[in-house]
């Protein structure tokens, strides 16, 4: 007996989270985990640590739901978007259940399922990264959570909304739906948020890990009716959310946080053109995917090599060349105007 095989089976057999910080690399280019480039200028506030802090802290629920556009009682703060990922997963799964997701797509869905020893059924994006609905109409037996990310990382591109109202239509009085909102400050028209009154088995995560440029902060959120938060809650560790990060958060989303995640919404807006139209120019780059989030799925005639060769050059993408369908493709976080510059010279330059 070790201590590892004293560890559960599916534990053992688990391949964690292959995290841009996991993945190492020596850069001073860090343009592999979709970042915001720069820090807001935050201090903290509270000056009181010695007590609990409250489970669900009043002020920063607040704000995020007059943000959001829904009622406090629709809102879960969570230690990151993670978070709500695994706590859907262990508040609605039995040993038994299945979940379903689309790959290529967000890969913590997998290792969540794979953590709680869930079976994890895949039906594949359509050719123009979209819903295969007729494939997950068949596919339903056992499944009570299914995870959709729109925009979608890696690809960038939004799920046609019908298909998502269709999705929410089949899986009514039998599965959980968690849209993964992740980026939808870069196109806040497309959320699905108005939908929660229509779908009590809707879930949404959100987090400011992303436009709001506190990946640091560890703070996530999930938006759904309050039926499914209350379960979510009867799961979630007693006092989640530690004092200086509630505090943070809150400031962050102040009218002075709100507008300032708006600038840094429109740079990278900005950035990404700039970077679409100098890569669509080298003859190493096959096809670039259209992007509404902050990065872009580049493909190359020879990705492993352009990786490899920025990675040794202190530049650190985040190579898809082994995901679903994604041969030759690199994701690249849109970066300050320098580290945009500095990529495209060294894919330029590169034979
Ligand atoms: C970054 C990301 C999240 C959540 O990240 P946290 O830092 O845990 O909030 C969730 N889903 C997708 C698709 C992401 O890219």
């Amino acid at each position: 007996m070790t201590i590892t095989t004293l560890s559960r089976k599916n534990i053992q057999a688990l391949t964690p989270y292959q995290s841009a910080r996991r993945l190492g690399g020596k850069g001073d280019v860090w343009l592999n985990a979709n970042e915001y480039p720069l820090s807001p200028g935050l201090n903290l506030q509270q000056r009181q640590f010695n007590r609990y802090p409250e489970a669900q802290p009043e002020k920063l629920v607040n704000a995020y739901a007059a943000y959001a556009g829904v009622a406090p009682e629709n809102v879960l703060v969570t230690r990151g978007g993670d978070e709500g990922i695994e706590l859907i997963i262990r508040a609605f799964c039995e040993a038994d259940d299945q979940v379903l997701y689309c790959p290529p797509t967000y890969g913590m869905y997998a290792v969540s399922a794979e953590t709680c020893g869930i079976t994890a059924k895949t039906v594949p994006l359509t050719a123009d990264f979209q819903l295969d609905l007729a494939n997950i109409a068949n596919n339903l037996a056992k499944v009570k959570v299914i995870f959709v990310c729109s925009p979608n990382n890696p690809t960038g591109n939004l799920l046609r909304r019908a298909d998502l109202i269709q999705l929410l239509e089949m899986t009514k009085n039998r599965a959980i739906v968690v849209v993964d909102e992740a980026y939808i400050e870069f196109c806040p028209e497309s959320t699905m948020v108005q939908m929660l009154t229509n779908y009590p088995h809707l879930a949404i995560i959100r987090t400011l890990s992303k436009a709001f440029a506190l990946a640091g902060l560890r703070c996530g959120f999930t938006l759904a009716n309050q039926e499914l938060i209350g379960v979510l809650q009867k799961v979630i560790a007693p006092y989640p959310i530690p004092v200086p990060v509630s505090d943070l958060a809150t400031q962050a989303l102040s009218e002075q946080g709100l507008s300032e995640m708006q600038n840094n919404v429109a740079q990278v807006k900005a950035q990404r053109q700039w970077l679409i139209e100098q890569l669509q120019r080298l003859p190493q780059v096959e096809d670039i995917f259209p992007s509404e989030a902050n990065y872009i799925l580049v493909k190359f005639k020879n990705g492993n090599d352009i990786f490899k060769s920025l990675w040794e050059q202190g530049i650190i993408l985040r190579n898809q060349n082994n995901a679903l369908g994604l041969e030759n493709c690199i994701r690249i976080t849109v970066g300050t105007a320098e580290e945009n510059l500095r990529v495209v010279e060294a894919i330029s330059s590169q034979k």
